[in-house]
């Protein structure tokens, strides 16, 4: 089995069984589908698992142009020479590594059904470009895909066909605390000092409005974590990676702006006894 080239381990914060689930998936070589909102730890589940698991990760980040060759692989010309260079499906179905799609609904269908032959008990791959070479998946492959279904619409959804031969893991946000454990270990900020980044996250999270077809992840408190840690006080920080890349609606920025500065006014006597920052 081939060794992930990582050089540290990546920290996965669990919330529930996702890990044992993974493990359990890929001892039986069954797909994964991992479903969450944008910047809930998917990706980081998957590059963790891989480490654990001690795996090649191949990566794909899917978009509207990527074809089943982008996956599969294609012949290229190479000094004179017209030479095949498999794709990351390809590469990590003879290497026996696993295959992530990202965003895997953002790809074309007959990318998606490239797919097919590799998650059902053939376990085999058909490269027609390749003069039908067939490629049987080695021991340790596992396709794992992830989509936001809040982000979909219907005509970019997953088929049926496609869906039924995976297995389903739902992640979502973390816990505060368990947010606040995620946020200090990415970025070194104190948990005192991130609680109201956390609890603005949370506002942001529970706010309905047509043009918020994201909200405040995990990712973005990381990164405003992060600012904070350069010296960017909570509202320069909260905006700038928080609220600012929400949205361009005037009014629903106005609106976010104004819950940056509520959360950024607050004192420390105020129940919750939030801790006092020095501003
Ligand atoms: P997704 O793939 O769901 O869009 P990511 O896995 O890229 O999101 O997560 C974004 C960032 O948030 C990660 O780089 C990491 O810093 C942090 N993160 C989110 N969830 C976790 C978790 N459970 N454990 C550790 N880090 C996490």
């Amino acid at each position: 089995m081939s060794t992930a080239p990582t050089m540290t381990s990546p920290i996965y914060h669990s919330a529930g069984n996702e890990v044992s689930v993974f493990a359990a998936a890929w001892r039986r070589g069954l797909a994964v589908m991992l479903k969450g909102p944008t910047g809930c730890g998917k990706t980081r589940l998957v590059e963790h698992m891989a480490d654990r698991l001690d795996v090649t990760l191949h990566t794909v980040s899917c978009h509207e142009d990527m074809t089943a060759s982008d996956l599969l692989g294609r012949f290229l010309l190479r000094g004179g020479d017209t030479v095949w260079v498999d794709g990351p499906l390809t590469r990590a179905a003879r290497e026996g590594g696993i295959c992530y799609l990202d965003e895997v609904v953002e790809a074309r269908a007959d990318a998606v059904v490239a797919i097919h032959s590799l998650t059902d008990h053939r376990r085999e791959l058909n490269l027609e470009r390749l003069g039908g070479q067939r490629i049987q998946a080695a021991p340790g492959f596992q396709l794992v895909v992830s989509y936001n279904p809040g982000y979909q619409s219907i005509l970019k959804d997953l088929k049926p066909s496609t869906r039924q031969r995976m297995v389903a893991i739902e992640l979502d946000f973390p816990t505060f605390e368990l947010e606040q454990k995620i946020v200090t270990d990415e970025t070194g900020m104190p948990g005192e000092e991130i609680g109201d980044l956390l609890r603005l996250a949370q506002a942001i999270r529970r706010i309905e409005h047509p043009g918020l077809r994201e909200v405040a992840s995990t990712r973005t408190v990381v990164a405003a974590a992060g600012l904070m840690a350069e010296g960017l006080d909570f509202e320069a920080a909260a905006h700038t990676a928080i609220t600012g890349p929400l949205s361009d609606d005037p009014e629903l920025r106005d609106g976010l702006r104004g819950l940056v500065r509520e959360f950024a006014h607050r004192t420390p006597t105020e129940p919750g006894g939030r801790p006092s920052r020095n501003r």
